[in-house]
């Protein structure tokens, strides 16, 4: 079976676990489940995964440490799945000194990238490996100014890096759990390297 904690302190949870369920149903890597709704520092360890949502970065940041989540985050071994908010918060350093990120991808991110006339909006964009374009949906979305070398780059736009890979942590700008497209979703699953028992 596969454990999957939806960091559930604001944001777009219920959208992240559906989109898990069904990821993991399409992909048939495992036929036991289980994805909740994360809330108390005390279940982050025995995660193979944890997501963290889109929302509000500073706000998310303030409750994780309300939450007294910080330690087991950063002694955490198992994959992050972060997007938008939560690419924010994973990131070694963030220009806006009202959050502390987390520091478990070496990437330097920008938020609120794209500025206020393009608040949100989709594009088809090409992600490294594969052959048909990703219809990303991106809302008040970040972007990663730099990475260190251990950081593998997936996608990049006009504006800078909107996609990465680091170990067991994936990064991500846009919504992948707002369109139905499970490919970064299943990849992310299959790099965790985990067996069926
Ligand atoms: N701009 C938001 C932040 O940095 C992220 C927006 C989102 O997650 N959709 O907190």
């Amino acid at each position: 079976a596969i454990k999957i904690g939806v960091l559930a302190l604001q944001g777009d949870v219920a959208e992240h676990i559906h989109a898990f369920e069904d990821a993991i149903t399409e992909s048939g890597l495992f036929k036991d489940y289980n994805v909740f709704a994360l809330k108390k520092a005390e279940e982050i360890p025995s995660c193979d995964a944890i997501a963290i949502p889109g929302g509000e970065s500073t706000t998310i940041s303030r409750l994780i440490d309300k939450n007294h989540m910080r330690e087991e985050f950063e002694s955490f071994s198992g994959g992050i799945f972060a997007t938008c908010a939560g690419m924010v918060l994973c990131a070694g350093s963030v220009d806006d000194d009202r959050l502390k990120p987390l520091s478990l991808i070496d990437i330097k991110v920008g938020r609120n990238a794209f500025g206020r006339q393009k608040d949100s909006f989709e594009a088809e964009i090409e992600i490294k490996g594969y052959k048909e374009p990703y219809r990303a949906i991106f809302i008040r979305a970040p972007v990663v100014e730099s990475a260190g070398a251990g950081v593998e780059i997936l996608a990049e736009i006009d504006q800078g890096i909107v996609a990465v890979r680091s170990g067991k942590h994936m990064a991500i700008s846009f919504h992948p759990e707002l369109t139905g497209d499970f490919r970064l979703h299943i990849d992310f699953i299959k790099n965790l390297k985990l067996t069926e028992e």
